[in-house]
């Protein structure tokens, strides 16, 4: 901090340049912004914020977000198929790519590719299973990455649905070792996800 800086600003500045794709220079110009414009800008942001930090919470079925004043999109809806992914981000980015309309289940990461796998490891992975038996689910399509941990999540979780009748497809290899969901252009996702293959379990 040099003689120059007040404190308030320079406390902004640093929670700002946490979040993803900013560095200090851009949180700096994002602050003289704001300050430049407290109505139109300081005053409706310190509001959202506090609305979104008061009411936003993630559902305890599916995993999405959801207001604490609606019910999720996964308890009011008919549906038959359900895309599983590691987290929010992949799922907006499968949205945007218009291929798949359906359900989605954000599983909230993935298993280690070592280690006890028996306690699902605070995935909501039990609540899947529940999903499907309760909606007579008929396809649940696994789109977690292809890194270890990805295949080693997908393995487990069609482990645990072999007792259901549900098909399971899995996005197909186009999809980059390693590569994440989210870092995929539109075209890879989109033929990923047209050419996906039922998994076989043994
Ligand atoms: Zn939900």
């Amino acid at each position: 901090m040099n003689s120059n800086s007040v404190k308030e600003i320079e406390d902004l500045i640093k929670i700002i340049s946490k979040l993803p794709g900013l560095g200090p220079k851009s949180a700096k110009r994002i602050v003289l912004k704001l300050i430049n414009n407290r109505e139109e800008l300081i005053k409706p942001l310190t509001k959202s914020l506090a609305q979104v930090y008061k009411s936003v919470v993630r559902c305890d079925i599916c995993g999405n977000l959801k207001s604490l004043n609606t019910n999720c999109i996964c308890t009011n809806k008919k549906y038959d198929q359900i895309c599983v992914v590691e987290n929010i981000a992949d799922m907006w980015v499968i949205e945007s790519t218009g291929i798949y309309k359906g359900q989605y289940h954000i599983l909230g990461g993935t298993l280690p590719s070592f280690e006890n796998k028996n306690s699902g490891n605070g995935l909501l992975i039990d609540s899947l299973v529940n999903r499907v038996k309760k909606n007579s689910v008929k396809e649940v399509i696994l789109a977690t990455s292809a890194s270890v941990e990805g295949e080693t999540t997908s393995h487990y979780i069609s482990d645990s649905l072999k007792n259901t009748k549900v098909k399971i497809t899995r996005l197909a290899k186009g999809v980059p070792v390693g590569g994440e969901i989210e870092f995929l252009d539109d075209g890879t996702l989109f033929s990923a996800f047209k050419n996906r293959a039922p998994i076989v379990s043994d």
